[in-house]
């Protein structure tokens, strides 16, 4: 089976993010496989071992990227692929899923995995836009895949709910946690991944011009919550603590 990946490169929003003009600092930010991707990589290795055939990843992102693609390597993917970009700043969905869909247009698929949403863009639009725009059916936020006859079985998340599809190959699918438990690269694997093939590509190489990819949104700011104010304990016996709470109420949180 010709099974892909696709997979982002984030900042571990589980550490420190700094802000400066609207934009995160990535010098010192910590950087990762957006974590919903790790399940899509787990999950076509045991599609892999199973039916046969190979993984390839793909990313489309800047040279530093290959160090995530590495790391999937040595979790068990068969090739990478960087889909690099220079000449595009400010590339928005429209631009990863037009970088991507140019890459697929002449690839013979049979499963493509994704995340179920980025956890810093957080759109979740590149997977089903990329299906649309291969024409292929997609399915997503998906907990279980079983492949038989060219058919997918899948168990899909709905806000907690679980529903049951059958769909025919090719399909396009995005997971969801739950769906496994994603390996962590062994002391072989990570020497294997060092000679595994990982090939970049560029706008020419995709047959694509700038204007082809040119982001369609623009992001005018981005900022962090605001800090969390202190909270105030409220003392005394119930009585006086219910006059305190509408006094405080009334004239600090101004909502009665
Ligand atoms: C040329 C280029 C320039 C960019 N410039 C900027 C920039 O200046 N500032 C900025 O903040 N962002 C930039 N990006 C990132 C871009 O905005 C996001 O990758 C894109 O909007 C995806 O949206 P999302 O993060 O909400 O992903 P979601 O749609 O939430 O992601 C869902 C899933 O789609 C797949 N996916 C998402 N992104 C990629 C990817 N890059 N490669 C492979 N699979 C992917 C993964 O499986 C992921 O789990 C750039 C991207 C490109 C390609």
């Amino acid at each position: 089976m010709n099974i892909y990946v696709i997979m982002k490169r984030t900042f571990d929003t589980e550490e420190k993010i700094q802000i400066d003009n609207g934009e995160v600092v990535e010098d010192g930010a910590e950087f990762i496989i957006n974590p919903y991707d790790e399940y899509a990589v787990e999950e076509a290795i045991v599609l892999r071992d199973e039916h046969g055939g190979e993984v390839t990843v793909v990313t489309a992102g800047d040279e530093e990227a290959e160090k995530e693609l590495r790391t999937a390597l040595a979790m068990g993917a068969d090739k990478a692929v960087l889909l690099e970009n220079e000449e595009i700043e400010d590339g928005d969905t429209f631009t990863t899923q037009a970088l991507l869909a140019a890459y697929f247009k002449d690839k013979e698929v049979d499963v493509i995995l994704g995340g179920n949403v980025a956890v810093d863009g957080g759109s979740g639009q590149v997977g089903p836009r990329l299906a649309d725009q291969l024409g292929i059916n997609h399915v997503t936020s998906i907990t279980s895949i079983k492949i038989e006859n060219g058919t997918a079985s899948i168990e899909k998340d709905v806000e907690g709910d679980q529903m049951m599809l059958e769909v025919q190959l090719p399909v396009l699918v995005t997971a969801q946690q739950g769906l496994n438990e994603p390996r962590y690269p062994s002391l072989p694997g990570i020497m294997k991944a060092k000679k595994k093939p990982l090939e970049t590509l560029d706008l020419d190489d995709l047959d694509l011009d700038e204007d082809d990819a040119e982001p369609k949104t623009k992001t005018v700011d981005r900022f962090l919550p605001p800090e969390k104010q202190a909270g105030k304990i409220i003392e005394g016996g119930t009585d006086d603590q219910v006059q305190e709470l509408v006094h405080l109420l009334k004239t600090e949180a101004k909502v009665v």
